[in-house]
């Protein structure tokens, strides 16, 4: 079978005329298989469930599929690159819609703020919300956050593997004077407590943390980019954020990628320490020289895919990312105007990161996230009640004490008490409701505990803390939100290309230029 193309037939010889193999398909380990089979490879993917695409799934309610996983699509240059590799454009396989509203925020039923895209409008809500100084404390900002942003994109977020050293070295004089005015060695708590005085406020920016998993009051000031992130766009996914997956399918499929679904992958085989094959649950074997891991790299270090494995990679970072309990649900929502981002603050924030992170329980005063999808996807009828996820951050100790059905309940009783305090009010039928806990991700995503994002970012150090795509053992290569650049769909993304990109220029079909393998990015030339 002619697996490679014209003149990279002599690499058929450096893999043994064998495929590669993809273990894994959350969106990582799918970016990777369709960049391989874009440029002639033959990859063979595997996922252990029966649907691809990972923590970016559906449940069904009642007879209709509400988004369970991500929600927020930001950073589409990164897919508009993927997409124009494999030889198309992201607008002729996905309808996408960028929103005019970022989120709404509510701390009771008086005060409520909207983030917009457009700065200015941002500034004139938070003016008339918390007064003008804040209004121009939040321009100040926005600006440093986004040189933060020009300053990481490349050196960092587009690095095969940055090092403190070689980051200072690639981020020039502008790179490095906003590292320093950021306070480089800072928590983002501190940073953010320079620009708002409202607590409110404070706790608004703060929550970008929690989405790459981390604490506000432990993740460096660098997160502060995330805000940035959002604030150049975040869009709206017609028919869901599975379309993303199912789009990237489709290509993989066409350009020749074979998928293995239902089949659980137990052993990445090595002879004289390079990967040699792959055993399956089936109780085949496939053999490669080269797999890429979508997993979570902890399964590797824990000796899930064989004890050989192990060494592979060295996860330092001794702190599990953030899991979650949601609901999913269809409800007729009333007394408070939903957008498709909505998130109902409590006040106490610091004693919701010290239950999750330190007392290893759930919150006491969980903040609640709502995805109202139906507000900007019309693809379903609001006759039955809208498509809701509802989600509250938890501890990853899904393979450890469980929390009870008490606690749980508990749990839920506040908040939806926390809704009701802000004015929103829930009519649902508890047949259409299905509750995700941290043992069930910890279930579906093997040793994590139910942590969604790999380990956490707490303190400047963990940023380089990621093990990177290629790992210690010759033809192993991790793809997906606990390697470098980190979690979150276009961050794992990334990650996927730049496991294919590494793994090319072993190959030699592409040239390795330093320390960046692949192209993009918003802003640097
Ligand atoms: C509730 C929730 C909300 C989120 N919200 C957002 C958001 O709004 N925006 C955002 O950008 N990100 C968000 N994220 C994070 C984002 O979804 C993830 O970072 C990203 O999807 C992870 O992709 P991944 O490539 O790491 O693969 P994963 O999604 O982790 O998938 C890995 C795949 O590998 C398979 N696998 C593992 N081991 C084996 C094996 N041995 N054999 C075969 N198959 C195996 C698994 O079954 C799985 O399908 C959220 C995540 C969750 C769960």
């Amino acid at each position: 079978m002619p697996w490679v193309r014209g003149k990279e037939k002599l690499l058929a010889r450096s893999l043994g005329e064998k495929p590669i193999v993809v273990i894994g398909g959350g969106i990582g380990g799918l970016v990777s298989a369709l960049d391989l089979a874009s440029a002639g490879l033959e990859v063979i993917l595997i996922e252990k469930e029966q649907t691809l695409g990972g923590k970016i799934r559906q449940i069904d309610c009642a007879g209709k599929g509400v988004d369970s996983g991500p929600t927020v699509f930001t950073m589409r240059w990164v897919f508009d690159g993927l997409f124009e590799n494999a030889g198309t454009r992201l607008d002729d396989v996905l309808q996408i819609e960028q929103l005019k509203i970022l989120a709404r925020h509510a701390w009771s039923k008086s005060e409520r703020l909207d983030l917009f895209a457009n700065r200015e409008q941002s500034a004139q809500a938070i003016g008339d919300f918390a007064g003008p100084a804040e209004a121009a404390r939040f321009l100040d900002f926005c600006r440093q956050a986004s040189k933060l942003y020009r300053a990481l994109e490349k050196p960092y977020m587009l690095s095969q593997r940055p090092s403190m050293m070689g980051m200072m070295s690639d981020l020039g004089p502008a790179g490095s004077k906003a590292l320093y005015e950021i306070g480089l060695f800072n928590d983002l708590w501190k940073s953010l407590g320079r620009y708002f005085k409202d607590p409110r406020l404070h706790q608004l920016f703060g929550r970008y943390a929690t989405y790459c998993g981390s604490s506000p009051f432990q993740a460096p000031a660098t997160l502060m980019l995330i805000a940035d992130v959002e604030m150049q766009g975040v869009w709206a996914v017609r028919g869901g954020m599975i379309a993303i997956t199912q789009a990237i399918t489709k290509l993989a499929h066409a350009k020749g990628v074979k998928f293995m679904q239902g089949v659980n992958c137990e052993e990445i085989l090595q002879t004289a320490g390079k990967v040699s094959g792959v055993r399956l649950s089936t109780g085949e074997t496939i053999q490669t020289q080269a797999v890429v891991f979508n997993g979570d790299a902890m399964a590797l270090q824990t000796g899930l895919l064989g004890q050989a494995n192990q060494h592979a990679v060295q996860i330092t970072q001794t702190t599990r990312s953030l899991s979650a309990i949601t609901w999913s649900m269809l409800a007729m929502p009333s007394g408070f105007p939903l957008v498709r981002h909505n998130v109902f603050f409590n006040r106490d924030y610091d004693s919701e990161f010290t239950d999750i992170f330190y007392r290893k329980r759930l919150p006491q005063h969980p903040t609640v996230y709502i995805c109202a999808q139906d507000q900007t996807d019309t693809t379903s009828s609001h006759s039955a009640g809208e498509r809701l996820l509802c989600l509250v951050n938890a501890p990853a100790i899904g393979d450890r004490q469980q929390p009870t059905l008490s606690e749980i309940e508990s749990c839920q009783e506040k908040s939806f008490s926390l809704l009701e305090h802000c004015g929103l009010n829930l009519s649902l039928e508890e047949a259409t409701v299905t509750r995700t806990t941290p043992q069930d991700f910890h279930r579906l995503f093997p040793a994590t505990g139910g942590a969604l994002y790999g380990q956490a970012n707490h303190g400047w150090m963990d940023t380089f803390r990621r093990p990177a795509a290629q790992t210690a053992i010759t033809g192993l290569y991790l793809a997906g939100g606990s390697a470098h650049p980190g979690a979150g769909v276009p961050m794992a993304a990334l990650s996927g290309r730049m496991a294919a990109a590494t793994l090319m220029a072993h190959l030699g079909l592409i040239k390795k230029s330093g320390r960046v393998l692949i192209s993009g990015g918003t802003s640097m030339p």
